[in-house]
């Protein structure tokens, strides 16, 4: 039998990790930064999405000679000129319900039309020494006026989507939010370059 190839994911996200085994099955072995020796974190300082995973995934494919596989997301504000975008996780202090009640704060007075955002992510492949693969994803979605539900993480409990009668992503099952989200649409259209590896 012919081994497995190997992946890292780079990432310490045991939800992320869990829906990438799902997605490859027994086809790739995929390991993640917790099944390795320490190695130096990147810095994630590019203006893009893409420009920072792309980042990631080549610094973890050089340290490790393993194909590397790396994301970055986040939640882009139309009537905030596309912030927080790559600053989300760093937009206010604190944890995830101090950054959204800044967004919300910083929306006071915005109505319901102008509130419009999307959530995108931007996934890369690396092999050592090799081109860059990026695929995006994009899940768009409105700001509510105040939080709702309790699953997900991050910006979910503000993020209404339209599609699913109104509900925050944080009302979501996680089945759910895989089948609308930007990270599950990035990693579908990834699929066949990781079965291919
Ligand atoms: P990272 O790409 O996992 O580092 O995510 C960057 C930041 O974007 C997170 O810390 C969250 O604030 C936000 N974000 C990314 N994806 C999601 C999501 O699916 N739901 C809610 N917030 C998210």
């Amino acid at each position: 039998m012919t081994p497995r190839p190997r992946l890292l994911f780079a990432t310490t996200n045991k939800g992320k990790l869990r829906e990438l085994r799902e997605l490859v099955g027994d086809a790739v072995e995929v390991v993640s930064l917790a099944d390795l020796p320490p190695v130096p974190e990147p810095v994630e300082d590019a203006e893009t999405f893409e420009g920072n995973a792309v980042k990631k995934a080549r610094a973890y494919a050089d340290a490790t000679g393993l194909p590397a596989l790396a994301d970055d997301s986040g939640l882009c504000v139309d009537a905030l000129g596309g912030r927080p975008g790559v600053h989300s996780a760093r937009y206010a202090p604190g944890d995830d319900r101090a950054r959204y009640e800044k967004l919300l704060s910083e929306l006071a007075g915005v109505p319901d039309e102008k509130r419009t955002a999307s959530f995108q992510c931007a996934l890369a492949l690396v092999k050592p020494g090799g081109e860059a693969r990026v695929e995006v994803g994009r899940c768009e979605g409105r700001i509510g006026q105040a939080p709702s539900g309790s699953h997900g993480f991050g910006y979910d409990p503000v993020f209404i989507l339209p599609d699913k009668q109104g509900r925050t992503m944080a009302e979501l099952t996680p089945e759910e939010k895989s089948q609308v989200s930007h990270r599950g649409a990035a990693f579908r259209k990834m699929k066949p370059h990781l079965l291919g590896l």
